[in-house]
């Protein structure tokens, strides 16, 4: 008899006195979990392929059904806790590379959760947003030196090529192949009504969406997949990718068995092959090589498109920042370790990187301390969860944010981190027609504008109580936070001061 080190970790439990025999669950668990009995005449489970979507929860008419950790857990202790036994089993038996999905689960410090955020009372009023106006939109892109005017006194508009947003919130890279045709599409309506921006990753741009090029980012990574001269000029801006946060230093992988027949002619690439870019661009090796690349890319678009960089946050990053910012490009996009992933292998994600608020406040710092900051604009991503984040990212320096585990949330994903395996149930990160369908993009969309509808009217209750009434303000405003349980290099770090201070 064969010993059986499969992963056991979930537990279905079906309420036999509710389960109508319907095989709803049945008919919607892609992992093949829920099979009726003809030889018992009910329901049966195979628990070991359950990765807890809670598809089957939810969709149950009786809510006969609920998802539980399975209580047979390994002998753990402090050094060999059971996450570390399962992988050794794992690898025992596959002789593989632990692959992974979405931002790394581990109990790192969240600084977000250490820092509050300043009120304004008696000498400093706050503002009311409800009854005064508040300046949410802001610019993305180089700054002008001076102000220019012209022979009647009047301002003249000398910015170029920036990016205008609405809110400071774009949707991030997530490409076409992780995510679904319907996780897309809801993505670039959502950004077409919001007036911000959605981001292709490295997977080329479906055809049908070239409509939405104006609310786009199209992105250029090391795989060059489905990189040519209508997709750079689709999009409002161009992104290069030099890193990602949840697995800085390699490049991207997508499994094979997402890559069906619309994925591969999006990318330029053969069908169900894996697609794996490679970890550095082949023409990059200095930050002169880079330039080369962004002005490639300006002279591709007529010189009509920021370009953007994106970089991981690892160790060094403000000395790669301040490199970024003199190789022409107008937007730098820091990706915290946090940040999440449709496939990654585990032990980079778990380990590799820094987070976002330290990442962004040296990086700020640094720009702001060589005087080249306005040079540039800031855009932080890598675990924004909600809107109180987003204030304190813009108030470390963050000229914008980008989301993309929140958008995901808002679609419906459950968090269940099995992106990787293409059989996400709820029509998300996979290319099965089939499961595809099961995401509507007008429904999805409209929870887009919804969260981010709800998220602006927050920031804007939060800028009114601390007396701000326009981002502008509120950006490198550190005065505006102060941090508590954090250790003195910490908060020098951030810029910031203990709270009581
Ligand atoms: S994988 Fe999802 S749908 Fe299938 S049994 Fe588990 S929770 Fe239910
Ligand atoms: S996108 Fe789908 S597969 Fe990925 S974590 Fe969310 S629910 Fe799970």
């Amino acid at each position: 008899m064969p010993i059986n080190y499969d992963d056991n970790t979930y537990e279905v439990i079906r309420n036999q006195d509710r389960c109508i025999n319907c095989r709803v669950c049945e008919r919607q668990c892609a992992n093949l979990v829920h099979k009726y009995s003809e030889y018992y005449g009910r329901m049966t489970s195979d628990c070991i392929s359950c990765v807890d979507c809670q598809r089957c929860v939810s969709l149950c008419p009786t809510k006969a059904l609920k998802i539980i950790k399975n209580p047979n857990s390994y002998r753990d202790n402090a050094n060999w806790n059971e996450a570390a036994i399962k992988s050794v089993y794992k690898q025992a038996g596959s002789g593989g590379v632990l692959l992974s999905s979405m931002g790394t689960p581990e109990a790192y410090p969240v600084y977000w959760d250490k820092i509050l955020i300043n009120a304004s009372q008696v000498t400093n009023p706050s503002i009311d947003p409800l009854r005064e106006p508040m300046e949410t939109r802001i610019a993305l892109g180089k700054r002008p030196q001076n102000i220019v005017r012209d022979g009647n006194g009047n301002i003249v508009n000398t910015v170029k090529n920036s990016l205008f947003l609405n809110v400071p919130i774009m949707f991030s890279a997530m490409s076409y192949g992780s995510i679904s045709y319907n996780a897309h599409k809801s993505l670039a309506i959502a950004a077409e009504k919001l007036g911000i921006f959605y981001n292709t990753g490295e997977g080329g741009l479906h055809r049908d969406f070239y409509k939405y090029g104006k609310n786009t980012i199209v992105q250029v990574a090391s795989g060059r997949f489905g990189v040519f001269k209508d997709f750079l000029n689709a999009g409002a801006a161009v992104e290069i990718k030099m890193g990602q946060g949840a697995k800085p230093g390699i490049g991207g992988h997508l499994p094979g068995e997402k890559i069906g027949e619309d994925v591969s002619r999006t990318r330029m690439i053969p069908q169900g092959v894996d697609a794996i870019s490679p970890a550095p661009h082949h023409d990059i090796y200095s930050i002169e090589d880079l330039r080369q690349l962004v002005y490639s890319l300006k002279e591709a678009t007529n010189y009509k498109k920021p370009v953007i960089v994106k970089i991981a946050a690892v160790h060094n990053v403000a000395a790669i920042a301040s490199g970024v910012a003199r190789s022409g490009a107008d937007i730098i996009a820091i990706d915290g370790f946090r940040g999440g992933t449709g496939a990654a292998p585990t032990r980079i994600r778990d380990n590799v990187g820094i987070p976002i608020e330290l990442a962004l406040a040296s990086v700020d710092q640094r720009l702001r301390e060589e005087g080249i900051r306005n040079e540039i604009s800031l855009v932080a991503g890598g675990s924004i969860r909600n809107s109180a984040d987003i204030v304190k990212a813009i108030a470390l320096g963050a000229d914008a944010v980008y989301i993309a585990t929140g958008a995901l949330l808002a679609l419906g994903c459950h968090l269940c981190r099995s992106c990787h395996l293409g059989k996400c149930n709820w029509g998300i990160a996979t290319q099965n027609p089939d499961l595809v369908k099961r995401l509507n993009p007008e429904t999805g969309s409209e929870r887009l504008v919804n969260l981010i509808t709800a998220w602006t009217h927050e920031i804007e209750e939060m800028m009114g109580g601390m007396g701000i009434n326009s981002i502008e303000a509120l950006k490198g405003n550190r005065l505006m936070l102060r941090g508590v349980g954090m250790t003195q290099k910490e908060l020098d770090i951030l810029g910031i001061f203990h709270a009581g201070e």
